[in-house]
């Protein structure tokens, strides 16, 4: 039975990626924080949690890390943990840091010196094209990262390059665009939208967000994180770009859920009004825009459909369906 530590394991990611491995046989050692509670929703929600061995890690913590992954001695690492949202990256640029960059260098210092065989997989993100070089961006596109989360991001993706080449170690990244899904974080735009939606339904509340303009390459999680198994099942360590290679706006977002919802709509400049009531149902409101923005996104995954036979079975159409279908059977349950 082969065995993998999940870091992350109670994020979206986490919890999709945990599913998979165990429905493929694996023993599944699901590492948390210690300190932040004991956040199993999604586990739940996916029926797994009583089948995950949970370890407590802290990326932070170089000792505590070379101790599980001493006693689990895994075959495959997943490093998911991450402070992942970008917006909060510009009010915590060190606490994204040291997660998300130094906890990257804590686990790679001790797979390369006590456990070189462990395969070892580092979430990387299309945030670190940023401010785009090339439309579609593929492995080779340059790097203009235009957050903290980003720049710290871009770190950990040269440094799994490096141990790889320096030590020879399996190590990779997955440069994965956005992917969204019902387990989606309710900070990010996604699924802000969609569960904003559906409480405005039921309650009336109106919707307030930043800037809809961006475009945003946008799959679902539940694809992506095979992506990331095929990965560390290759001959030989890789890095790929995981996207759909389809860009919609944020806007064109809304508009997908409205009609999901039946809501009768107008749009007035960015803010939408209820045609039944002439009430507003989403606002704009100036605190949910960032500093530096990243204007489009649009990646290039045709490496991994030759190489991985990575082939989503997602649509947008279906994730909007799906996200929506989740949000109003939790509201209403
Ligand atoms: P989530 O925000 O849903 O999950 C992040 C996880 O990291 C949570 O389990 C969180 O634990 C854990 N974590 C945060 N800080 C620490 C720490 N210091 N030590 C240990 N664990 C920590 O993210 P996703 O599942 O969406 O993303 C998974 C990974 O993929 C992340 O690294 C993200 O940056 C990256 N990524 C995500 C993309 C996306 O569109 N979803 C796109 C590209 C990359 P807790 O529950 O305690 O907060
Ligand atoms: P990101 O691509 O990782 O930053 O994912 P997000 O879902 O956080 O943001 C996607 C885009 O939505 C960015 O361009 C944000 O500026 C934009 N956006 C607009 N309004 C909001 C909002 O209220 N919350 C978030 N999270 N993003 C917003």
């Amino acid at each position: 039975m082969k065995k993998a530590i999940i870091t992350g394991v109670t994020g979206q990611d986490g919890g999709y990626l945990a599913k998979l491995l165990l429905d493929k046989g694996y023993k599944v050692y699901g590492a948390q924080r210690r300190n932040t509670g004991k956040r199993y929703w999604r586990l739940d929600e996916l029926g797994i949690t009583d089948k995950i061995e949970f370890v407590d890690i802290d990326l932070g913590e170089p000792y505590n890390i070379e101790k599980v992954i001493e006693k689990v001695q895994p075959d495959e690492f997943y490093n998911l943990a991450a402070q992942s949202f970008v917006g909060l990256s510009f009010e915590q640029p060190q606490v994204t840091t040291i997660t998300n960059s130094l906890g990257v260098l804590n686990i790679l210092e001790v797979i390369r010196n006590k456990f070189p065989k462990i395969k070892f997989y580092q979430a990387s993100t299309s945030e670190m094209f940023g401010k785009v070089q090339e439309t579609p961006q593929t492995e080779t596109t340059r790097f203009h990262p235009r957050s903290p989360y980003g720049v710290a991001k871009a770190y950990s993706h040269y440094l799994t390059q490096n141990y790889r080449e320096s030590y020879g170690l399996f190590a990779c990244s997955g440069i994965l665009f956005n992917h969204e899904s019902p387990m989606r974080g309710e900070e990010f735009v996604t699924r802000k939208i969609t569960k904003g939606l559906v409480e405005y339904t039921q309650t009336g509340k109106v919707l307030e967000l930043g800037n809809i303009e961006s475009y945003r390459d946008w799959g679902h999680a539940e694809d992506y994180v095979e992506a990331m198994w095929l990965m560390l099942q290759q001959d030989e360590p890789e890095d790929f770009v995981i996207s759909t290679g389809k860009t919609i706006q944020i806007k064109d977002f809304i508009v997908r859920c409205l009609d999901e919802l039946n809501l009768a709509y107008e749009f007035n400049g960015h803010e939408v009004i209820d045609m039944a009531t002439r009430k507003h149902i989403i606002k704009t409101n100036p605190k949910f825009f960032r500093p530096a923005e990243v204007d489009l996104l649009v990646g290039d995954s045709t490496r991994a459909r030759h190489k991985l036979l990575w082939k989503p079975k997602h649509t947008l159409e279906s994730m909007v369906k799906d996200m929506i279908t989740e949000d109003l059977r939790r509201w209403k349950s």
